[in-house]
């Protein structure tokens, strides 16, 4: 789950990283006040998933109350790559000497999290790490023992940080980052940019935060910042529903049980020379219903074909079947379905679907066979 940076920034606050002050405004009155309050010039920013709000327009310095009202009218509603604007964060502007870059994140080849720390920062990481990986200071923290203040200090040296007041600021930060990573258990704490003030300041401008969904249930503060607006509807319907939905680029929709068998099935689809479009996991034990819910979060996205692959264990594939047959009837899928099933129950459910035989089912005995037969059908 991401956090918007004033959630995140909130975070950083109670960990002890320093932030700007500021306010959390709905309108373009909120933003005036919020203004007001904070008093001399300040940045008002759009609050989006998104990032390279900067570059989109949705971050703008004002001087007065009413410049910040202004801004904040401008901001709110604007589109920011398909995020909506509801939300401003209008903060204290921050003069700014340099930009640096620092993050926290899982590197999951080392099963290690991942310390980055570049000078070079406000740029695009990605970037950096392509065209100058010498200029990113990598470290890896072993879970198992534990972070340590040294680290921080090699950090900053293999940046190139050599200020002594600057160097000591900035390891009080790593540490108070890794923190926050552990205690929140965050795949993700980014500080783009990290600045040093004129005055020598070090301060975090920006806040990426995400936490594992997976953790949330230990962390019902953080669970409950979810922004249920803001959520893909897809997903959103998805999850209400307990079924693991993910969306791809392709025109073929993916229906099975268990992330592995999933998994090999998006491989023998593209073996099979098609493109997923998406991929739905109705997990064990799935009843029919769980079954109608998934064809429907399936075909709202735009599939030629759907490939229905199960391996029954728990799973039983007569009540698949039935699934199957009560979704064609109840919301009206007119695209080919190729369904493989397999294990518990298979030739039940092979009855029941020859039994009604509907025009576009197609049943396949293996999954290669059943990928291919999609493939074609897609065409
Ligand atoms: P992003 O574009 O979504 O990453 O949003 P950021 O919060 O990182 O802001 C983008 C850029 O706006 C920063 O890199 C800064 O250069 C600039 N910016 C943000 N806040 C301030 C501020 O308080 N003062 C000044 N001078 N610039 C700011
Ligand atoms: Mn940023």
């Amino acid at each position: 789950m991401d956090l918007y940076e004033y959630q995140g920034k909130e975070l950083f606050r109670r960990f002890g990283i320093p932030v700007s002050d500021g306010r959390l405004a709905l309108s373009p009155e909120d933003a005036r006040q919020a203004a007001q309050e904070l008093g001399g010039a300040v940045v008002v920013k759009a609050q989006v998933h998104a990032g390279g709000r900067g570059k989109a327009g949705g971050i703008k310095l004002a001087a007065s109350p009413s410049e910040a009202e202004a801004r904040a009218a401008d901001i709110l509603g604007m589109d920011i790559r398909g995020h909506v604007v509801h939300r401003l964060w209008v903060e204290k502007a921050s003069e700014i000497e340099r930009e640096y870059y620092l993050s926290v994140t899982f590197d999951r080849g080392e099963k290690k999290p991942l310390f980055m720390l570049t000078t070079e920062g406000g740029v695009d990481i990605e970037e950096l790490a392509a065209t100058s990986p010498e200029k990113l200071a990598r470290l890896h923290v072993d879970p198992l023992v534990g972070f340590h203040p040294f680290q921080a200090r090699w950090l900053c040296f293999a940046a190139g940080i050599r200020e002594p007041a600057e160097q000591k600021q900035v390891i009080a930060i790593v540490g108070k980052l890794y923190e926050t990573f552990v205690s929140c258990e965050a795949m993700l704490c980014e500080i783009n940019p990290l600045i040093v003030t004129p005055a020598g300041e070090v301060r975090a401008l920006d806040a990426k935060v995400t936490i594992d969904d997976n953790a949330l249930y230990r962390h019902p503060d953080l669970a409950e910042l979810r922004d249920l607006a803001a959520a893909d509807v897809q997903e959103q319907r998805a999850r209400e529903k307990g079924l693991a939905y993910v969306k791809l680029d392709g025109d073929i929709g993916i229906l099975g049980n268990g992330a592995g068998l999933v998994m090999s099935t998006l491989d023998v689809v593209a073996q099979a020379g098609g493109r997923p479009a998406n991929f739905c996991d109705i997990g064990g034990g799935a009843q029919a219903d769980v079954v109608v819910g998934a064809l429907e979060v399936i075909t709202a996205d735009p599939v030629k074909a759907i490939l229905f692959n199960i391996f029954g264990g728990i799973t039983r594939g007569g009540e698949v079947a039935r699934g199957l047959l009560e979704a064609l009837e109840r919301i009206g899928i007119d695209v080919p379905v190729v369904v493989r099933l397999d294990g518990t129950e298979a030739e039940e459910g092979r009855r029941l679907l020859a039994e009604s035989s509907p025009a576009n089912v197609h049943v396949e005995s293996t999954m290669l066979s059943a990928a291919e037969r999609v493939v074609e059908l897609a065409r």
